[in-house]
């Protein structure tokens, strides 16, 4: 293509809020034949809400969730900020609640979060935090972890001075149209793949739901990354789709990185493309925009 229709072109992504920087992003994503995705705030809308509280032991669910919040407010995670929000419901002060003082507050990358309140340890997070922390699961909250992620939702636990005493149940649904446009990069011969830090229950049921069959789950960010480079070591030129901080090491590593508009600084920093609409359907846009472009001229 001439420079000029690289221009025209990536003027009109821009006019359709597919920000292209540079000629090269646009000339790689017409050889585009495998893109991976992030699950959360990717494919689905990054919004989670507690859809469901389960508690074993007896105890005032208002009380349970005020020592929950109080841990989770420090997090900067969307399930802490969904959490939270959800606590709130059971508050007087429900507009602005103070929370009791967390102690020793860590967050645990990929797992969840620990701290003391009220002088009581409260561990909140998935199967892999408990069972890290030789907290015992018993077999009822084994049971309606997997009805929950069966249901394409994700189960937090949380454990009160080592015991686990209650399960959240989160959903984060699919972005519309999302199930289309994997179909259709179907269509146009791209693979796509899934990759999450989420536990491979959930991930599979989304996975399902949106017609993708090659999952990886409770992965870290470098592993998202050597993903990446594996499918371009077997042949494949990978675009990579993501939104988090987590997704920014893929995003560089990849032919094409994609970034959601609404997703963090850090990922579209890291980004050649950025959806700006953070709409799915974009990343069909910006490979055909660059298929058009490429095949004009020769
Ligand atoms: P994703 O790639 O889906 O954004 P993360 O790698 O951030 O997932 O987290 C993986 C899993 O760790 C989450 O699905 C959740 O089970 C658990 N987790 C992470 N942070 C928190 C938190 N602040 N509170 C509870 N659970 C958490
Ligand atoms: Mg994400």
């Amino acid at each position: 293509a001439t420079p000029t229709a690289v221009m025209v072109g990536t003027g009109v992504g821009a006019s359709q809020g597919v920000l292209i920087k540079g000629g090269q992003a646009l000339e790689s994503a017409h050889k585009v034949n495998c893109i991976v995705f992030d699950k959360t705030g990717t494919l689905t809308v990054g919004k989670p809400v507690v859809v469901n509280t389960k508690l074993f032991k007896n105890m005032v669910l208002g009380d349970f969730y005020e020592l929950v919040a109080a841990a989770e407010v420090n997090s900067e995670h969307p399930l802490a900020k969904a959490i939270v929000e959800y606590a709130k419901k059971f508050r007087e002060d429900e507009e602005s609640p103070v929370w009791p003082e967390a102690q020793d507050f860590v967050s645990i990358t990929g797992h969840g979060v620990k701290a003391i309140v009220r002088n009581r340890e409260i561990i909140v997070g998935n199967r892999s935090l408990m069972l890290d922390n030789n907290i015992i699961i018993p077999v009822d909250a084994e049971e309606m972890l997997a009805e929950t992620e069966e249901m394409a939702q994700t189960g937090i636990l949380i454990s009160i001075d080592r015991e686990v005493i209650g399960l959240l149940a989160i959903s984060d649904p699919l972005k519309p149209g999302a199930r289309e446009v994997i179909s259709i990069l179907k269509s146009m011969k791209v693979r796509s793949i899934m990759v999450t830090g989420d536990n491979y229950g959930t991930a599979n049921s989304i996975a399902r739901e949106v017609g993708i069959e090659t999952v990886m789950a409770e992965t870290k960010p470098e592993q998202k990354a050597e993903k990446v480079k594996e499918l371009q070591a077997s042949g494949y030129v990978v675009a990579m789709v993501g939104d988090g901080i987590n997704d920014s090491p893929a995003l560089v590593a990849a032919d094409v990185g994609m970034a959601i508009g609404a997703g963090t600084d850090i990922a579209i920093e890291a980004a050649d493309i950025v959806l700006m609409k953070s709409n799915l359907e974009d990343v069909i846009t910006a490979i055909d925009l660059s298929r058009k472009t490429f095949s004009r001229i020769r």
